[in-house]
């Protein structure tokens, strides 16, 4: 009989509704009975007759577990693909579910940190709000006072922002420039159905609004050695981090070999193409490859810009590209991010040099 407490929601979604449980493959179990006794949910009995472990309650099994697999000697126990959580977790509602017990249970859940932290706080002033398309904007963002600049940012680091008089939480941004004298930077902002940021970066906001902001944040920041060659791969906004350190590579070593591909669904979803064919132009060593599902016929790419049809992880393991020697910064959604590392290892990048940056969908 299914214990309740252990068959509650998941982030709000029936318990039932989940693919997540072990099955077990009885020729290969040698019933040491590990599982059974190191399961803490009471997934699985005994048959002391048979000498083997049977899944007596599924929907004990806590979603995204895997310890009794991890522990099998005989390797009898397996799970659906992980991305089948994957894709559970990058759902809207299961973030929202998470952020508001979060808050809920603040007093229960939240800690005190007691060591001083070096994170900025700042406020920063919407200067400008660019549309592309339907479905991204770039905010730019200025300093409100002169304490208030990011500008020993790195290129590559995000920051986390916080929307005046939001009930939520703050959200995380990669900066999508380099450095610059103004101390302003712009946010690359893909709209996200249902999404609280997006409720406001695609509804109220304004030019004068005030953000809170704290950062620079992160380590996705240059560290190839002059002279590496370097392959950047993006894919949607995951651009923003990639165009930064391009940006910035562009200022400093204008003939280091350099290779982007930027992977997007539709090529009205490309921004920054004249920046981009901007950079192309002073940079000799750079050249670039936008990747699409479907390619609008007016779409016309920056002088010197190739296009490929497709996934952007297919069109780098396509390439024919000897990628031995090069350093490669890959940005975008998660699963997307895992295709294109796969890719870049194929084409004979090495996968210690490879330095990725995620995020969910
Ligand atoms: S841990 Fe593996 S071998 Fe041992 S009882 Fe469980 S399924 Fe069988
Ligand atoms: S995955 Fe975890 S919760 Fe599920 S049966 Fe195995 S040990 Fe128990």
């Amino acid at each position: 009989m299914p214990d309740t407490k252990l068959t509650k929601a998941w982030h709000g979604i029936p318990r039932e509704e989940i693919d997540w449980f072990p099955r077990v493959d009885e020729d290969a179990c040698i019933g040491c009975g590990t599982c059974v006794t190191g399961c803490g949910r009471g997934v699985y009995r005994f048959d002391f007759d048979r000498k083997k472990t049977v899944v007596a309650e599924p929907m004990h099994c806590m979603v995204a577990c895997m310890t009794c697999a991890n522990t099998c000697p005989t390797g009898a126990i397996s799970f659906p693909p992980v991305r089948t959580i994957l894709d559970l977790s990058d759902r809207v509602e299961i973030h929202h579910a998470v952020e508001d017990e979060l808050l809920a249970r603040r007093d229960e859940l939240g800690i005190s940190s007691v060591l001083p932290h070096p994170d900025h706080l700042a406020e920063m002033v919407v200067h400008d709000i660019e549309e592309i398309g339907s479905a991204t904007r770039i905010l730019t963002l200025v300093p409100r006072r002169e304490h208030d600049r990011l500008c020993e940012h790195a290129a590559g680091q995000y920051l986390e922002l916080w929307v005046p008089n939001a009930a939520w939480m703050s959200r995380a941004y990669s900066i999508g420039n380099a450095p610059r004298p103004d101390g302003s930077i712009e946010l690359q902002i893909r709209r996200v159905d249902g999404g609280r940021l997006s409720a406001w970066a695609f509804g109220p906001v304004a030019v004068g609004d005030v953000v809170a902001v704290r950062g620079p944040l992160g380590n996705f920041t240059n560290r190839s050695p002059e002279g590496t060659p370097i392959a950047f791969v993006a894919r949607g906004t995951g651009f923003a981090p990639i165009a930064a350190l391009l940006e910035q590579q562009v200022e400093l070593f204008p003939t280091r070999t350099m290779l982007l591909y930027w992977g997007a669904t539709s090529s009205d979803d490309f921004y920054e193409l004249e920046h981009l064919g901007e950079m192309l132009a002073a940079a000799p060593g750079l050249s670039a490859t936008l990747v699409a599902r479907r390619f609008l016929p007016d779409f016309t790419p920056p002088k010197g810009v190739a296009t490929a049809l497709g996934r952007v992880s297919d069109a780098v393991a396509g390439s024919g590209l000897d990628l031995a020697g090069f350093d490669s910064y890959v940005a975008g959604p998660r699963l997307t991010v895992t295709d294109c590392v796969a890719a870049l290892a194929e084409r004979g990048a090495l996968r210690q040099r490879i330095f990725a940056d995620s995020y969910a969908t």
